[in-house]
C-alpha cells in the first residue's frame, strides 16, 4: 500500500516520477482494500500489508494510524522507511500497532552519496539518526539496500553479527552470478544456496 507519492529525499537512483508530488491515496482506497482482504484474514489465513513509496512516513502519525485502523484485528503491518522522519512517536506507534520496519540505507557513509535531499545534501546524518531512535527504543529492524558498486566489500558487510536473514536481488542475477532467489544467508551471514 502506498499512503503517498511523495519523499522527503531525492535519490540519485530513485526510479519513482512522482516522488516531489503528495498525492495522498484516499481513505475510502485504504478502506476498500482493507474490506477486500478481509474475506481472506476470514477464513484463516494472515493478512500482511507492506507500506511503501515514496515516504510513508510523510503523511504523520495520526494519518498513519487511522489508515492502520481500517484492517482487521491480527494484520500484520510491514514499513519501508527511508529512516529520516523516524522519533519517539513513530516509535510508539510502531510499539503499539507490532508494525515490523524495514529501513533503507546503503551501507556505510560513503556508500551511501546516492542519498540526497531536495536540496542534494547528504541525507546521511538524517537516516543515521532515525535508525539510532530505532535502537535506543528497542524496535528489531530489516535493512533494504541499493547496491551501486557490487565490490566485494558488500559481501563483507553482510557478515554483520546482527545480521540473521538476507535476500539479494538485482532483477534477474545477483552481483555474485547466482539467481537472486537462490540466494538466502543463514544466521550470521554465510551465503549459502537454499
Ligand atoms: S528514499 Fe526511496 S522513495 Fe525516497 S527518493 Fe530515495 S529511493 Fe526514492
Amino acid at each position: 500500500m502506498q499512503p503517498t507519492t511523495l519523499c522527503n529525499l531525492n535519490c540519485r537512483y530513485c526510479y519513482l516520477p512522482d516522488r516531489g508530488k503528495r498525492l495522498v491515496m484516499p481513505a475510502a482506497v485504504n478502506r476498500a482494500a482493507a474490506e477486500a482482504v478481509a474475506r481472506w484474514r476470514d477464513s484463516g489465513h494472515q493478512v500482511e500489508v507492506l507500506w511503501h513509496a515514496g515516504e510513508p512516513l510523510t503523511v504523520g502519525v495520526r494519518t498513519f494510524e487511522d489508515l492502520l485502523a481500517d484492517w482487521p484485528a491480527g494484520t500484520l503491518h510491514h514499513i519501508q522507511t527511508n529512516a529520516t522522519l523516524i522519533d519517539e512517536a513513530w516509535c510508539d506507534l510502531f510499539h503499539r500497532h507490532h508494525v515490523r520496519v524495514s529501513a533503507s540505507i546503503d551501507g556505510p557513509e560513503h556508500m551511501n552519496s546516492g542519498r540526497v535531499t531536495r536540496s542534494g545534501a547528504p541525507a546521511w546524518l538524517r537516516i543515521t539518526a532515525g535508525i539510532t531512535m530505532l535502537r535506543r527504543q528497542g524496535i528489531p529492524f530489516d535493512v533494504l539496500s541499493v547496491v551501486q558498486d557490487p565490490a566485494p566489500e558488500v559481501e563483507a558487510r553482510t557478515r554483520d553479527p546482527r545480521t540473521t536473514r538476507l535476500g539479494q536481488s538485482d532483477g534477474s542475477r545477483t552481483p555474485y552470478g547466482r539467481p537472486a532467489e537462490e540466494l538466502m544467508t543463514d544466521a550470521h551471514g554465510g551465503f549459502h544456496r537454499r
